[in-house]
């Protein structure tokens, strides 16, 4: 709509500047975290659930596609999101999430709709909050499939933390805070231990179950034809060298794991941010109407991944102009500023989001490595 392309009357240009107006402040004003917070506005998504405990709902997305979108003030039974793909011969489930609970509960959805046999539920990556739900799966005899380094990495992690008691795990991080020497250190610090208690905890409450089956990275995208559903997986690296992407390529819907999270800093516990803001870019090409499932926060567009890609930018040009100014590395890692329109995005702590960021350009673009902190 161009409104200033005719001549106007008074009426139409007060009608017009109003509007104008209300974008203008909506842009200006409505905090990002609160506009990623609404369900876009998109005739694919069901503005009802079909079910909500709380801690997630499941909403129809698509045709035969569903997403389980957690909310961790609820409860963290599923922490991460999901979803489920439903053809006419099978269903394909996603994410182990945090818990058999979640896992459960997801298929649970999956049989409100559906009761055609599962052909696979697919774990995106192997971090703890989409894989420690995999024994539900198993136990129904269903396979879990994954990226081939996936279940190495799981047990060889997790079989070595937890043989560390939860004191000894945090010890080295409480020191960084009792060491800090200023309020805005030691508040970093702090929230790394917060950090890192969260990824200890959901240890061990439940038996751990592997993922069963190695999904081959040569072969993809791998083509899943669910009957009259076809499905693609594909493997891309960046929040860690194990994530795959399940696209409706029909319906433009991508499950994205944690390579894209929305209102969220990056977590990169174990990314690789150059890669990692490469495949944002590649994402960046697909059909500009596609859906995104990310791996935390509301199912969103093409302007989240936009902004995530924004977000990587902010963290790398700050970086940049520290390390042209010849600051060293411990100190760039804590002198990143969050610009205002991001104070409200979540951080799921300092040290993981930002400072191995920074670290990690810093080591490129000295051609040394770098190493300011233990990051598992
Ligand atoms: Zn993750």
């Amino acid at each position: 709509m161009n409104i200033f392309s005719k001549p106007y009357s008074r009426r139409r240009f007060l009608a017009g500047t109003t509007s104008l107006a209300a974008l203008y402040a909506a842009g200006k004003f409505v905090p990002l975290r609160a506009l990623a917070q609404s369900l876009p506005n998109d005739p694919r998504i069901d503005k009802q659930p079909i079910v909500d405990k709380g801690y997630a709902l499941v909403r129809k997305i698509g045709n035969g596609v569903y997403a389980t979108v957690s909310d961790r003030s609820k409860g963290l039974q599923t922490r991460s999101n999901g979803g489920f793909i439903v053809g006419r011969d099978g269903a394909l489930l996603i994410e182990g999430f945090q818990t058999p609970i979640g896992a459960s509960f997801q298929a649970d959805a999956l049989r409100m709709v559906s009761q055609v046999p599962v052909h696979a539920a697919i774990d995106t990556h192997w971090h703890f909050d989409h894989t420690l739900g995999n024994s539900f799966y198993i136990d129904k005899g269903w396979p879990v499939w994954a990226h081939p380094k996936a279940a190495g990495y799981l047990k060889e992690k997790y079989t070595r933390w937890h043989a560390e008691t939860l004191d000894a795990f945090l010890a080295p991080w409480e020191k960084r805070v009792t060491e800090a020497k200023t309020d805005s250190l030691r508040e970093h610090a702090k929230s790394d231990v917060e950090g890192v208690r969260s990824l200890y905890e959901p240890n061990g409450d439940y038996p751990m179950a592997l993922p069963t089956h190695p999904l081959d990275p040569a072969k993809m995208p791998m083509k899943v034809d669910l009957g009259g559903l076809s499905v693609e997986i594909e493997n891309f690296v960046g929040h860690t060298d194990t994530d795959l992407i399940i696209r409706v390529p029909d319906q433009n819907i991508v499950y994205m794991g944690d390579l894209l999270v929305n209102a969220q800093y990056p977590t990169n516990i174990n990314g690789y941010p150059t890669s990692w803001r490469a495949t944002l870019a590649n994402i960046a090409k697909f059909d500009k109407d596609t859906l995104f499932v990310p791996g935390h926060g509301q199912i969103c567009g093409m302007e989240t991944l936009a902004v995530m890609r924004a977000v990587f930018d902010d963290i790398a040009e700050q970086a940049e102009k520290l390390y042209k100014a010849g600051v060293a590395v411990e100190e760039a890692t804590e002198r990143y500023v969050v610009p205002a329109k991001y104070k409200d995005f979540r951080q799921f702590s300092w040290g993981f989001c930002i400072g191995r960021t920074i670290e990690q350009f810093y080591a490129e673009w000295s051609g040394k490595p770098v190493h300011v902190l233990n990051y598992f």
